[in-house]
């Protein structure tokens, strides 16, 4: 079975689901479908839970209120029938007045997780009711039955695999499979969430746990390009990349795929496919098993990163000085992206700063200790082993006229790592575009 993810502008639309449908129901097997919330809903809800963190109900009730009535402009124009247009009225007053009884109540990140989920609980029910007045057999899963992380928050493989197989025994005759992707229920079996952007992982986790044949990723755009479209201008499709690459891009900025998804798909060995909803025929992105010798293929960025160094001649050579330095940031729970080491000293960067102040505070014990915020990550990706000789060279040939804070390179076989100031990063991504693809 194929598994076909669709983002928030994919079904952003009534005239969108259409598409939708049309693409899911071209396939003469059965295909399970992995939908996110319509486009800009989640982030509507967001704002509707930060008006009740705040006790402010009217602000939050005013959002509500234009969300409800531009879902119920959608009814007439997504179905025919003034049955099904009542049913989905009704379903649609429903949900929103179950989001109102929020608004009365003490407000928490419980709470706050409840009201997010609604998001992909109307887009499916929207699209699956679509498909049924028209005819088609399709079989509505609730993510909430079978999504779930471990105590770690961690996705866990086995229960899903389990109740999601129980499910489908169940419903064996369905056509198509619909689920909400982001959403899913914790250790505890409260309803939580994938965090934003999710919608990609839930696909990869089901594509991996039916042991699907190609995970299809559906979005606004024909593929992973090899820069940044939002920066850069003539930016093209890369066609092919490893998992470890794709893996790379998405971790390091490429918004098309969420940072985690590529695991479970590389995992159990199923491609994944990035295609666009708006030109199906176009070729997209295959992710595979597959390397492209000796080629770098794209370059993505990641903002909001801070980089600390430790310098200290006592600790020059002594054992052991890495590992207590690394203990701080575990003992925080923050994690590294790039390090670089010196005889007298350690360069780190890290892109989430909530405990900078602490971590700070812990590493002055083994040295001096200096603190560059705003800085951006360029991670150039392709096929970088240390064997291909001159690429390192062609990539820092493109950064030679901006400040570069850190390099790292031979972490792995597919990346090199520059840490640069932010107001330095379009730049970077113009002169990388121009230096390796030639635009
Ligand atoms: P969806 O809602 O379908 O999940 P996203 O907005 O999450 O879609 O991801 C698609 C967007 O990712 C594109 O519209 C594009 O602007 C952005 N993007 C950022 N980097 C890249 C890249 N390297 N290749 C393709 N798209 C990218
Ligand atoms: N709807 C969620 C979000 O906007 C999840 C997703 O679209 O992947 O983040
Ligand atoms: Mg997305």
């Amino acid at each position: 079975m194929k598994v076909m993810k669709f983002g928030g502008t994919s079904v952003g639309s009534p005239s969108r689901m259409k598409e939708v449908t049309n693409l899911v129901v071209s396939y003469n097997e059965p295909v399970f479908v992995v939908l996110s919330a319509m486009s800009g809903t989640t982030n509507s809800l967001v704002e509707i839970s930060d008006y009740l963190y705040k006790k402010n109900p009217e602000g939050a009730n005013e959002v509500i209120n234009k969300l409800e009535n531009k879902y119920m402009a959608h009814i007439n124009e997504l179905y025919e029938t003034k049955e099904w247009q009542d049913r989905i009225r009704s379903f649609l007053k429903e949900e929103f007045n179950f989001i109102r009884t929020f608004t009365k109540e003490l407000f928490t990140s419980f709470e706050e997780k409840v009201i997010v989920a609604q998001g992909e609980i109307i887009s499916t029910n929207m699209v699956a009711n679509y498909m049924k007045e028209k005819g088609f057999n399709v079989k509505l899963i609730s993510a909430l039955d079978f999504m779930r992380t471990d105590k770690n928050g961690e996705p866990d493989l086995a229960y899903i695999k389990k109740n999601l197989s129980i499910i489908l025994e169940k419903e064996c005759d369905g056509q198509v499979y619909i689920t909400q992707g982001f959403i899913c229920r914790n250790a505890y079996d409260e309803i939580d969430n994938l965090q934003r952007g999710g919608s990609d992982y839930t696909a990869s986790l089901i594509g991996a746990a039916i042991c699907a044949d190609e995970i299809q990723i559906w979005t606004d755009i024909d593929g992973m390009h090899n820069n940044d479209p939002r920066i850069v201008e003539g930016t093209e499709p890369v066609h092919q990349l490893h998992f470890e690459e794709a893996a790379e891009l998405a971790y390091f900025g490429a918004k098309i795929l969420h940072p985690t998804c590529i695991q479970p798909a590389k995992y159990a060995g199923i491609p994944v496919r990035l295609l666009n909803t708006m030109a199906p025929e176009a070729e997209g992105t295959t992710i595979s098993n597959m390397t492209e010798y000796g080629k770098i293929k794209a370059v993505a960025a990641k903002d909001n990163i801070t980089a600390i160094k430790v310098k200290s001649s006592r600790m020059l050579l002594a054992t052991g000085f890495l590992r207590k330095v690394f203990e701080i940031f575990e003992s925080y729970q923050t994690p590294i992206d790039m390090v670089c080491t010196s005889e007298v000293g350690v360069s780190m960067s890290i892109d989430n700063s909530s405990h900078l102040t602490e971590i700070v505070d812990e590493l002055k014990k083994y040295g001096t200790v200096t603190v560059d915020t705003n800085m951006c990550i360029i991670c150039v990706v392709g096929d970088l082993d240390w064997s291909n000789v001159g690429f390192e060279t062609i990539a820092a040939e493109a950064m030679k006229n901006i400040p570069v804070r850190m390099i790292s390179y031979g972490g792995s076989n597919y990346n090199i790592s520059f840490l640069i100031r932010e107001e330095d990063k379009k730049r970077a991504l113009q002169s990388l575009s121009k230096t390796l693809f030639g635009k």
